[in-house]
């Protein structure tokens, strides 16, 4: 950690203990021998080391070697002065206390080496006593230097330490003038904003502040009125160096700033300035916001999510409540939403969910709020509602702005949703209430056909209970055998029998009965559960028809209902064709019932499926065909095989014998090709019209209803034309 240009810093060093606190080494430089030797008797002291010599050069040669604190030094030498030996220390830089010995004729020569740097002198001849006093008088002297020499250098390895604390803070560190002026900045401003110190100082500090912060540290800066001694802590912007060459992400770093007013020293304490610190902060102001957005927003739609919809519907409420207004709280759930995640996965969920979120918001306006609940559940609270049809206008823009086909990597998705749509005060005053009724309406929606909206209607709640039991039966009903196959002839007018059998499944509820596919299919497709159910009556009517079969009935077929569901499964063929092969069932002998509005949607590959199993030879109709936008397009795309008429109209035949829509229908399947069967015969009258149109096959209570497996071998043991008038 070095300081640039400088030597690497060591605030462990100190400086060298003095003469007194160690040994202490004496030279003696004189040619008189036996004064030399006399000087180390009579000088000796514990501690005390001599050196003699008896010329400069070995005088000299000593010093090279080592460090004294005291030389006497004779001034007359055989080979020189002890001037020379003077300049030789002043060369080096030595600091060694030298006391000059000279003859009595030498003054001149004395001064000249006190000039030189000795420190003392004594005259020969001396007495012994002024010798020890000049000795310890120059050991105490170089005592002294020593300590002040130690002391200099503690007090400037102090302020070295104290810079290299302030210079190399990664805080910014800096103190103003009685003016608010800079009068000192560490290098961190550089780093941290961009501007170079040399041209901040002297310039006032708000030169830094962000335009929006600097009425707030005005006040905190004007240096009167701040108590002397009391310090502030403050976060507020600093802005950044625009002209810096470094790009930078913000126009501003957001500090942690705590200004200490600096006092004059004398003792008036005056405020003279201001000492401040101020930390970098931005990291952590970008982590609070990211987690309390995280907190409070779904991650997937960057929506609010549960917990701030909550928080705003009660304000929401609260404000209603003073203005005596009224609020709206839509659910708004997707259709059929599980079908793209289970087909194409959750990737491409994610990607619909997305769009669907934007195309919502687009809906809204400024002041609404959407939120993502979860899953593909979301919440609009619209607070400025007069009436309820400004709900409705919304729920329609809604509806509308999802017309649009969302594009997928996997190709285009046609989006629907359910919207149910709950009012303040009229639906509930609390933001639980509004919510759960909005769901309640939703979940109408969804039972109705779904791709609608719709308001809450208290009657509603009881239905919606009564749906959760009937869920949590269905759970059960599986395993508890509640379920059956009922089967429902088709036959053929021409041949005067039985050619196929509908299966059509009910559910004997221990409580309520025998419970209609169409109250309990939805449910089992919402919760998830068709697919077992689908397994269970593809098995069930493949071995009813396998043991009709062994029964020497092998002229009848089988019709099956599926849900759209159960396409939505990859595997879907695999196991249709499985279970045929299982019972050893001719495939031409099934056939798989599907309804118009699995093909206009093909986003789970519905018409790829549709071709396998006609390859396969598996029969496909298309039931209650007429109802939906059925397109000769879609027969195309769709090999079916067959083509139900749906009862209604079959009933419209009441009022005339005729009808454009069956003879067109008929038209359709001559055409390319199709069986025909009719739904929902319950006249004799119908069944003549329909034949007059070009119908031959039938199905209806005028022939049987439903009916147990039993019942219906019947049926196949008969003609079918005791039934028919
Ligand atoms: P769907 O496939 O169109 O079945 C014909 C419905 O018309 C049956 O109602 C049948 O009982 C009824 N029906 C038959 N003849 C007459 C008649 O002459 N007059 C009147 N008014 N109705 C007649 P069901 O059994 O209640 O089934 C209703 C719907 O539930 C079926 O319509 C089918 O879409 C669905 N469904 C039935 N079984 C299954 C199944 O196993 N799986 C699936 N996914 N859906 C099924
Ligand atoms: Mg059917
Ligand atoms: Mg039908």
């Amino acid at each position: 950690m070095a300081i640039p240009g400088e030597q690497p810093f060591n605030p462990q060093a100190t400086a060298t203990p003095g003469p007194q606190e160690q040994q202490v080494r004496i030279l003696v430089v004189d040619d008189d021998v036996s004064l030399r030797s006399t000087f180390a008797q009579i000088l000796a002291r514990p501690g005390r080391t001599f050196s003699t010599c008896g010329s400069v050069a070995e005088g000299i040669a000593l010093l090279a070697e080592g460090v004294y604190d005291l030389i006497l030094l004779d001034y007359r030498l055989p080979d020189g002065t002890g001037l020379a030996v003077l300049d030789w220390l002043v060369e080096h830089g030595r600091e060694e206390v030298v006391i000059i010995i000279s003859g009595e004729n030498d003054v001149d020569a004395v001064i000249g080496a006190l000039r030189r740097g000795a420190d003392d002198y004594l005259r020969k001849p001396y007495h012994i006593a002024q010798l020890q006093r000049a000795i310890e008088s120059a050991l105490h002297k170089a005592a002294l230097e020593h300590a002040n020499r130690a002391m200099g250098q503690r007090l400037k390895a102090s302020e070295k330490l104290h810079r290299y604390l302030v210079e190399s803070s990664p805080d910014l560190i800096f103190t103003l003038d009685a003016e608010g002026r800079f009068s000192y900045l560490n290098p961190r401003v550089k780093a941290l904003l961009g501007f170079e110190r040399g041209v901040l100082m002297r310039r006032p500090f708000t030169t830094l502040v962000m335009p929006e912060d600097v009425d707030r540290i005005c006040g905190l800066l004007s240096l009167p009125s701040t108590m002397p001694g009391e310090s502030f802590s403050v976060e507020l912007r600093l802005r950044r160096n625009r002209n810096d060459l470094v790009p930078v992400e913000s126009d501003h770093v957001t500090v942690s700033l705590t200004g200490i007013p600096m006092l004059s020293q004398q003792g008036e304490r005056r405020v003279t300035g201001l000492y401040g610190v101020a930390r970098d902060i931005s990291e952590r102001k970008r982590a609070e916001e990211i987690i309390s957005f995280q907190a409070y927003h779904d991650q997937l739609t960057h929506l609010p999510n549960r917990v701030l919809f909550k928080d705003r519907l009660e304000l929401a409420i609260a404000q209603a409540q003073r203005r005596t207004g009224a609020l709206a709280v839509m659910f708004i759930d997707v259709d059929r939403f599980k079908l793209v995640n289970d087909t194409y996965g959750h990737a491409e969920g994610d990607l619909l969910l997305r769009a669907i979120a934007s195309r919502l918001s687009a809906s809204l306006r400024r002041g609404d709020t959407l939120a993502r609940l979860g899953g593909d559940e979301f919440t609009a609270l619209l607070p400025d509602i007069n009436q309820p049809e400004d709900a409705e206008t919304i729920a329609r823009k809604i509806v509308a702005a999802l017309s649009e086909p969302i594009k997928l990597s996997e190709g285009e998705f046609r989006a629907t949703v359910s919207i149910g749509i709950a009012l303040y005060p009229r639906d509930g005053s609390t933001a639980e209430d509004l919510t759960r009724h909005a769901d309640i309406a939703m979940y109408q929606v969804k039972r109705s056909g779904k791709n609608a909206f719709r308001f809450f209607d208290p009657k509603l709640n009881t239905h919606h209970r009564e749906r959760i039991a009937l869920e949590n039966d269905l759970h059960l009903a599986l395993e508890r055998g509640e379920l059956e196959l009922y089967y429902q002839p088709q036959i053929s007018m021409t041949q005067q029998r039985v050619i196929g059998m509908e299966a059509l499944l009910r559910w004997n509820h221990p409580e309520l009965g025998s419970v209609p596919p169409a109250t309990f299919i939805p449910v089992a497709e919402e919760v998830g559960l068709i697919g077992d159910i689908s397994r269970w009556v593809l098995n069930t009517a493949c071995a009813q028809l396998a043991s009709w079969r062994r029964a020497g009935h092998t002229g009848v077929k089988l019709s099956l209902n599926l849900s759209p569901h159960d396409f939505d499964h990859r595997d879907i063929v695999r196991s249709i064709i499985d279970c045929l092969a299982q019972y050893a069932l001719p495939p031409d002998q099934v056939e798989l019932e599907i309804t118009e509005s699995m093909m206009m949607n093909d986003s789970a590959g519905v018409a790829t499926k549709v071709r396998q199993l006609r390859e396969a030879g598996v029969g496909v109709a298309i039931d209650d065909f007429g109802t939906g936008y059925s397109a000769l397009a879609y027969l195309q795309k769709f090999p079916v095989s067959t083509l139900k008429i749906d009862r209604s109209f079959v009933r419209e035949l009441d009022v005339a014998m005729t009808n454009p829509i069956i003879s067109a229908i008929t038209g359709i399947a001559r055409g390319f090709n199709l069986h025909l069967v009719a739904e929902g015969v319950e006249r004799p009258e119908q069944a003549d019209a329909l034949r007059a149109l070009g119908c031959d096959v039938m199905q209806g209570y005028l022939f049987a209803r439903p009916s147990s497996a039993v019942e219906a071998e019947v049926w196949l043991r008969q003609a079918p034309t005791h039934c028919m008038n």
